[in-house]
């Protein structure tokens, strides 16, 4: 055990912020409980020269850093490998939000404010963070913008990164790289903020960033619509978009299966019964009005066999009932046993001939429950495979990782890579991308430090 670098981080952030054994077990091991580690320790700074501070000594003594925030990740980035060598930096007491300025719409936080936190703060003030996910309740800032998440507003507001106007970082060799610009525009050079969004904790550690807020949309519509197939659901986006414009802000296709799954473990049930395919749509605007024009899309909709049943939600409290059909899927699935999860995106034109494709190449593998659910507007499904327990996962991966290559698409369309996907990532990647992506991070973190493991293969250092 590194017991040297053990005491200089209590003498950074205090004896009682440096966790191991028992206590540091709930950082070791990621939400999905897939990738068990063991952490020399945990850290925990609170503020950003302590993060710093802490970086330089993980560098003196060659430990590997894995940052953490809420640790929700699914794709198991935030946890430490086996060795009992890593450092777990967990940014859990940087949860300061420290402007929020309504006029210019800017939120300025630390990277440990939980997503949710952000957002009623912002609504305190008239203003929308337009970043929705099922686990917003424990993602924190830091941890979204490092994986660049998406969520549910993306098809009107874009990835996180859309949404990321300054950022603060601490750099692998412990300097702080102050980029907290709060500009719209800004075109002096490269826009290196970029570059550590998404990058999943394998270039530096965001300590704090400035967001982008969009007017609180006073006017909501949430339905519920049973379609034939994702051919239907496509021409009913296809509609909305011609009718609705940029107010719709989610679209999401659910299966058959994944309310089954939704009602068998969590006991919520659809108001709608029966039928494969559905389709969650959410519209909104801050102008009155909304509700007849979308009441008249969804009834135009029905008359033209796009949609074959619907249901409006009259009440927040309805609303908030469809949309709790939604977010437990990925706990429903959790609890039905062992998956392969596939995050995959392809052209939202391409959807229904991947599906078919995808399930025909799993077609020959007994005992699959296919649970298909997924952002339609921004072409991403997790198009994930609940299976017996002797199954072989990697071959599932590949099977439909191969299907999605076909049709031009992405592996990871929102919850990043990780130490999930990063054989895959290998495997479908063209050569020149990983290697410029390798001598990126060779020139940002010389000694291989930050993430060991996570997004590119391990090459040398701890
Ligand atoms: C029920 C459920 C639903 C979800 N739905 C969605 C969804 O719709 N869309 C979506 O995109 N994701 C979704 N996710 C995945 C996850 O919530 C997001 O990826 C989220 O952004 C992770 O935030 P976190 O704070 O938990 O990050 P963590 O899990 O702590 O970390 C994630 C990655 O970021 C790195 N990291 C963390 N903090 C920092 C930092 N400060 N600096 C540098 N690197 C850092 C970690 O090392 C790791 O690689 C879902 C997860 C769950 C459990």
């Amino acid at each position: 055990m590194n017991q040297d670098l053990l005491s200089e981080l209590a003498a950074i952030v205090s004896p009682s912020q440096v966790l191991t054994g028992e206590d540091a077990a709930g950082y070791a091991i990621d939400w999905r409980k897939l990738f068990p580690g063991k952490p020399l320790c945990v850290v925990r700074p609170g503020s950003t020269e302590e993060v710093a501070a802490v970086v330089r000594a993980c560098v003196k003594h060659g430990a590997g850093i894995v940052p953490q925030s809420g640790n929700t990740g699914l794709a198991g980035g935030a946890v430490p490998d086996s060795s009992g060598a890593q450092v777990v930096l967990s940014l859990s007491r940087m949860n300061r939000i420290r402007a929020i300025d309504p006029v210019g719409m800017t939120l300025c936080a630390e990277a440990g404010v939980i997503l949710q936190t952000a957002k009623e703060a912002a609504a305190e003030k008239g203003r929308f963070l337009p970043i929705s996910l099922a686990a917003e309740g424990s993602a924190m800032l830091g941890g979204v913008i490092a994986t660049n998440a998406g969520g549910i507003n993306v098809l009107r507001y874009g990835m996180t990164r859309a949404l990321v106007l300054g950022l603060e970082v601490v750099l692998p060799n412990g300097e702080v790289l102050d980029l907290q610009r709060s500009l719209r525009k800004d075109n002096a050079g490269y826009d290196l903020k970029q570059l550590f969004i998404g990058a999943e904790g394998t270039l530096g550690i965001v300590t704090a960033a400035t967001l982008r807020l969009v007017p609180q949309q006073r006017n909501t519509l949430t339905a519920l619509m049973a379609v034939e197939s994702p051919q239907a659901a496509l021409a009913l986006l296809a509609r909305a978009q011609t009718e609705l414009g940029d107010n719709i802000s989610a679209f999401e296709l659910i299966s058959g299966i994944s309310l089954g799954l939704v009602e068998q473990h969590f006991g919520l049930k659809s108001p709608l019964q029966g039928g494969n395919w559905f389709v969650l749509m959410e519209a909104a605007s801050t102008l009155p009005g909304l509700r007849d024009v979308a009441e008249e899309m969804l009834g135009a909709a029905l008359e033209a066999g796009e949609a074959v049943d619907g249901v409006i939600a009259e009440s927040g409290a309805q609303a908030a009932s469809l949309w709790a059909l939604r977010e437990h899927i990925t706990e429903a699935e959790g609890r039905a046993g062992k998956g392969a999860k596939h995050d995959i995106s392809v052209p939202l034109i391409e959807i229904p001939a991947f599906l078919a494709a995808a399930e025909e190449a799993l077609a020959p593998t007994p005992g699959l429950i296919l649970n298909v659910f997924g952002h339609l507007g921004d072409g991403n499904l997790h198009y994930n495979v609940v299976m017996p327990k002797t199954a072989d996962s990697e071959a599932i991966n590949r099977l439909v990782h191969d299907v999605v290559a076909r049709f031009g698409g992405s592996i990871s369309a929102e919850h990043g890579i990780g130490q999930y996907r990063v054989g895959e990532l290998a495997r479908l990647r063209a050569p020149n991308e990983l290697a410029l992506a390798q001598a990126l991070k060779g020139l940002i973190d010389p000694e291989g430090i930050m993430n060991p493991g996570k997004v590119l293969a391990r090459r040398g250092g701890p």
